[in-house]
C-alpha cells in the first residue's frame, strides 16, 4: 500500500517514494548517553520505531535504520568528569584519562538505552548499527575539511565554525523553521551544542580541547587544532558513512528541527555538495500533566521511576504510539491505565478468537483490513486505525466465527501485532475459554437490562464450570478455580 508521511521540508504530507530499489534508508537521531532516557525521549523512538514498522508491514519495504549514539558532546563531557554529575550511578571505574572515563561512563547509558528501548517493544534487531559518535572522529574531520576547503568554515580562537552568513548566500538557512534573520549576530559565534533559534549565528563544528576534555588530533590550515566535535557535525558525517546520500528519510523529535537539522542539512551541503535525505519527519514533544517535564517540576520520569511505579513498560507503548505523532502527547497515569485496557480488549478478543470452536459467522477481514491499514498508511494515522479496531471488537465480541474467518482474523491481528508490538497469541494455561468470556458478556448485559435473576444464574453457571468472576470499577475479572 502506497505510505504517506508529512514532510517537514514542504509541510505537506506527501506520497512516500524510496530512492533505491533495494532498501530505505532511515536515520534516527539517538539519545546522549548521558543520564537514562526519559519518556520524551522515548516518544521520539517509539515514533521512529513505528515509522520502521509501517512502512515494513503495510508498505512492504525492506529497510535499512540506523541511530546514532551521542556519546561525545558538552553534556557527556561535563558528566564523564568524574567531579561531576551521574558518575557513581554509571561508573564501574574512574581514570586519570577523559577517553577512558567518557567511553566507560557513557557504555553504562548505553547499556541501559538499550535494556530500556527493548522494554517499551522496540525491536533492536531492527536496528542496523547504532554508530557511536567517538567511533567516527575521522570521518568528522574529513567532513570539516571539506566545508573549509569549500570556503563554508573559518577557524578562530583555535575552534572552526561554520559561516552562516556565506551560507545564506548559497541556499536558505531556515528550511526546516522560519528563521527571523533580523535577529542574525553576524560575527558573532555559538560554542554551545545546544542554542535557541533566537540565537542564530555562526555554530562550531570544532572545539579546542580543554583541560581534563577527552580531546583528538586534528590540523587544518598548517593550524594544531587538537579538540572535539560539535553535536550537529555528527550526525552529517555518520549518515554519509552509513548511507548513499541523499538518504530516505531523518527522523527525531521536533526540537531538533532547529538548531540540529538545520546545521545538518547546511554542512552537508557545504561539505559533501547534497542534501543529507529527502523526508525530514519530526515528532511532537512529550508533556507531563500538561507541563514540559522538568527534573525542576518534578515530573520527570524514566522507564525504570515508571516500572517503579508498577507501570507495564507495553502499555506505556501503546499508550504513547496510540496518539499521533504530530500532536502533543500529555503523558498521564490515567492515560496509561486506559492504554492497559485498550491493549486488554483487543487481547481478550484475541484468546477468544484462539480458544473458540467453529460457528458459523462470516466475516469481510479483507474489508477490515483496508480500513485499518489505510489509516497506518495516512500519516501513521494511529488514533485512527485503533477506533477501527475497537469498533470491531466491540460489535463482534460476541459471535463465533467459521474456520475461515477465524484464521484471517487471527492473521490480521498478527500482523497488526508486528505494529504494534503488544499482544500474545499464544495460548496461556490460564486463559479463560470464549464460552466462559460469552457468559460474563452476556452477564453485563443482563446487569445493563436490570434483569438481575438471569444475571445471578449466568455468574452461578460461570461458577459450575470451575470459574470466579469478580466485578471490577471497569467491568469484571474471570479467574480459574
Ligand atoms: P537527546 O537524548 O536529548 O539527544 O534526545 C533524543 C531524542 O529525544 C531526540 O530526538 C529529541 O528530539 C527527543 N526528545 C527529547 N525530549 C522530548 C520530548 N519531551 N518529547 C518528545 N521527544 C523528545
Ligand atoms: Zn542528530
Amino acid at each position: 500500500m502506497q505510505i504517506k508521511i508529512f514532510n517537514t521540508l514542504s509541510k505537506e504530507i506527501e506520497e512516500f517514494k524510496p530512492i533505491k530499489k533495494e532498501y530505505v534508508s532511515i536515520y534516527s537521531c539517538g539519545p546522549t548517553v548521558y543520564n537514562y532516557a526519559h519518556i520524551g525521549n522515548m516518544r521520539s523512538f517509539l515514533f521512529a520505531d513505528l515509522l520502521y514498522r509501517v512502512l515494513k508491514t503495510v508498505g512492504d519495504y525492506d529497510i535499512k535504520w540506523v541511530m546514532n549514539i551521542t556519546d561525545i558532546d558538552d553534556k557527556t563531557i561535563r558528566d564523564s568528569n568524574p567531579k561531576n554529575g551521574n558518575w557513581l550511578d554509571a561508573m564501574k571505574k574512574s581514570s586519570n584519562d577523559p577517553f577512558e572515563n567518557i567511553r566507560n561512563f557513557t557504555e553504562f547509558y548505553i547499556d541501559s538505552f538499550i535494556d530500556d528501548i527493548q522494554k517499551v517493544g522496540i525491536d533492536t534487531n531492527n536496528i542496523f548499527e547504532f554508530p557511536r559518535a567517538t567511533d567516527h572522529i575521522e570521518e568528522m574531520i574529513e567532513l570539516i575539511k571539506l566545508i573549509y576547503n569549500n570556503g563554508y568554515a573559518y577557524i578562530a580562537d583555535n575552534n572552526v565554525y561554520f559561516n552562516v552568513s556565506k551560507w545564506k548566500e548559497y541556499k536558505q538557512y531556515g528550511r526546516l523553521k522560519k528563521i527571523d534573520f533580523d535577529n542574525f549576530k553576524k560575527g558573532v559565534r555559538i560554542d554551545a551544542d545546544e542554542y535557541e533559534r533566537e540565537e542564530v549565528s555562526d555554530f562550531v563544528l570544532w572545539k579546542n580541547k580543554k583541560e581534563e576534555e577527552p580531546f583528538w588530533d586534528f590540523e587544518l590550515d598548517g593550524n594544531k587544532l587538537s579538540g572535539r566535535p560539535g553535536w550537529h557535525l555528527e550526525c552529517s558525517a555518520m549518515e554519509k558513512k552509513f548511507f548513499d546520500l541523499p538518504f530516505d528519510i531523518h527522523t527525531g523529535g521536533i526540537d531538533l528541527q532547529f538548531p540540529h537539522h538545520e546545521d545538518e542539512i547546511a554542512q552537508s551541503h557545504a561539505g559533501y555538495g547534497i542534501d543529507p535525505t529527502v523526508y525530514w519527519c519530526h515528532c511532537e514533544f512529550l508533556e507531563v500533566e500538561g507541563k514540559k517535564m522538568s527534573k525542576s517540576y518534578g515530573n520527570y520520569y524514566t522507564i525504570r521511576d515508571l516500572e517503579e511505579k508498577g507501570f507495564d513498560t507495553l502499555d506505556i507503548r501503546f499508550s504513547i504510539i496510540s496518539q499521533h505523532y504530530r500532536t502533543k502527547y500529555n503523558f498521564t497515569f490515567d492515560g496509561i491505565t486506559a492504554a492497559s485496557k485498550g491493549r486488554k480488549r483487543v487481547q481478550d478478543f484475541i484468546y477468544s478468537l484462539l480458544n473458540q470452536s467453529e460457528g458459523d459467522e462470516d466475516c469481510d477481514v479483507n474489508a477490515l483490513k483496508e480500513k485499518i491499514y489505510s489509516n497506518l498508511a495516512n500519516d501513521l494515522h494511529t488514533p485512527k486505525a485503533l477506533a477501527e479496531i475497537f469498533t470491531f471488537i466491540n460489535s463482534n465480541k460476541n459471535k463465533l466465527f467459521n474456520n475461515k474467518s477465524k484464521n484471517e482474523l487471527l492473521e490480521l491481528f498478527k500482523e497488526l501485532n508486528n505494529i504494534f508490538n503488544i499482544w500474545e497469541f499464544e495460548i496461556k494455561s490460564e486463559s479463560i475459554p470464549s464460552e466462559i468470556i460469552k457468559l460474563a458478556e452476556d452477564r453485563v448485559e443482563a446487569k445493563k437490562n436490570k434483569n438481575y435473576s438471569l444475571a445471578d444464574e449466568l455468574r452461578n453457571k460461570i461458577i459450575e464450570l470451575g470459574y470466579s468472576i469478580k466485578d471490577t470499577k471497569e467491568s469484571y475479572e474471570l479467574t480459574k478455580d
